[in-house]
């Protein structure tokens, strides 16, 4: 068996008898459960025993195995490898901050000039709508940063502060640790860790596809959920409420579903109507991987606090970050002065030193504009390819991170049995003969249990040639497994 015990937080997680913690069903749409029968209780055991490919060279576009296979990697891993692989650019500059610079400082009282530097241009990057940044190293650390910050920020005002409510959504993830997790939606990939430590509760997703009315305009879709908005502070008690979080484009959890114009806005504006924070997660969609560096500069506005990560580094190096408005650090300054928080690996240089290089590629090479470019041309593409297939109930996405949703049924939405696990078999079929091409799964997206999706997330470097090749392979892969199963 392998001794690398890699985690799945899609396609494992659960069975009692592992876990032990007595939670053997969920709770979905007035419905219990079985989490035996979710998609996660049926990989479990695949998922243990299974060898991974091994990856011995990343160049570009591509992976290259041990087996000799070339594989395409349309989804930049988890949605990261925004540059590709292997750019040397990147390498060089990692490579002469570890020979001739500081390789590790202890952040807690330490500086370095590469960090500055990262913090200057990630600053300058949201025209100076946030004010300064805190680094960790990973979107899990970020969103708990944030958190803890955002708490501190009314205590800060008011030892006494009534407010210790969080508002989040469902079918959101916004990572592993407790506090992340505990602000996810993300059903299955709760359940084993039930309960969580903090007061969280949850409004829906801005999910058009399953949720939009017959006809139903933007504005009044968007007005439904602000009126959503409202009434939980209502229920919670305005003055209790410490912030409202959600991803602009969810990511994992349901599939690049993109909120819809008018959302992000109405939602701040009931944050602040009531004194709340906004927290963004653009762990996976910001960093240029939406068509704008951050998601929320294409709709005008801007968060209280900001998490990024995934692109920040691009994979060739640890790193996230919390942005943080002026409103929050001068609550902050005027208050205690501090933010007692901290971790070992944190603002390292190396790790600045890549994020920089990434960034001023990004910015040099014109990246996110061939972002928007191309991924309108996967859009057109895939809509083309798959647009009429009968069981690709939504192609929706938005810059380079496109999501198909899977049904059974077009007419009704209905989606697939669990047991199928047909993400699974989409992702199986791609990164096998003939397609040797990534295409990310993901599982539980009706309703947390039920519904597939995958994402496609190509490269900031892909060409039109790139692109038409991801989406006739991703639409040959579709081909494939929909043909078996009818
Ligand atoms: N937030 C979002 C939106 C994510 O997609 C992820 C990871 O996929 C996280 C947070 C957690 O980030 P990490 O896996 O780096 O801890």
């Amino acid at each position: 068996e392998p001794l690398l015990f890699n985690s799945e937080t899609d396609n494992c997680s659960m069975k009692k008898e592992v876990f032990g913690n007595g939670i053997t069903n969920i709770h979905v749409n007035g419905k219990d459960i079985s989490v035996a029968d979710t998609p996660n209780g049926f990989q479990m055991e695949r998922h243990m025993k299974r060898e991974f490919p091994v990856v011995v060279a990343g160049k570009g576009n591509y992976l290259h195995l041990s087996d000799g296979r070339k594989i395409l990697d349309a989804t930049s891993g988890a949605a990261v490898s925004c540059l590709g692989h292997g750019d040397q650019r990147v390498i060089d500059a990692i490579t002469r901050q570890l020979t001739s610079g500081t390789p590790y400082l202890c952040s807690s009282y330490w500086s370095s000039d590469v960090a500055q530097e990262l913090c200057k241009e990630l600053i300058a990057g949201t025209d100076k709508k946030m004010s300064r940044v805190y680094l960790s190293g990973s979107g899990s650390e970020a969103m708990e940063a944030a958190l803890k910050l955002s708490r501190q920020y009314f205590f800060e005002k008011d030892k006494a502060s009534p407010r210790v409510n969080f508002i989040a959504r469902e079918g959101s993830y916004h990572g592993n640790t407790i506090g992340a997790l505990g602000v996810s939606g993300h059903l299955a990939r709760r359940a084993p860790y039930e309960p969580f430590l903090m007061n969280v509760h949850q409004v829906s997703a801005c999910y058009a596809y399953r949720q939009r009315h017959d006809g139903e305009s933007d504005e009044s879709f968007v007005a439904r959920k602000a009126d959503e908005l409202e009434a939980k502070f209502q229920e919670l008690g305005p003055e209790t409420v410490i912030a409202f979080i959600c991803e602009p484009v969810v990511g994992a959890a349901l599939g690049c579903v993109p909120y819809v114009p008018g959302y992000l806005r109405a939602m701040r504006e009931v944050c602040h109507r009531h004194g709340a924070l906004l927290i963004l997660d653009e762990v996976m969609s910001g960093m240029g991987r939406c068509g704008t560096l951050h998601v929320w500069q294409d709709e005008g506005i801007a968060p209280d606090l900001q998490t990024i990560a995934k692109g920040l580094g691009g994979g060739y190096q640890p790193i996230a970050a919390v942005l943080i408005s002026e409103k929050v650090m001068k609550a902050l300054y005027n208050g205690s002065g501090a933010f007692v928080h901290g971790q070992t690996y944190q603002g390292m240089p190396v790790q600045a030193a890549a994020a920089l290089e990434v960034q001023r590629i990004n910015r040099k090479d014109n990246l996110i504009e061939n972002v928007r470019v191309q991924g309108a041309l996967l859009e057109k593409t895939l809509k083309e390819l798959l647009g009429d297939h009968p069981n690709v109930g939504d192609i929706r996405g938005k810059g380079l991170f496109w999501g198909l949703e899977f049904v059974r049924d077009k007419a009704t939405k209905e989606p697939f049995d669990p047991k199928l696990q047909v993400a699974q078999q989409v992702h199986d079929t791609a990164i096998s003969e003939p397609f040797n091409m990534t295409m990310y799964p993901g599982t539980g997206t009706m309703d947390g249990v039920r519904g597939d999706h995958i994402i496609l997330a190509p490269t900031y470097i892909s060409t039109a040639e790139d692109i038409k090749h991801i989406a006739n392979t991703a639409a040959a892969a579709v081909n494939q497994v929909f043909a078996k199963l009818s």
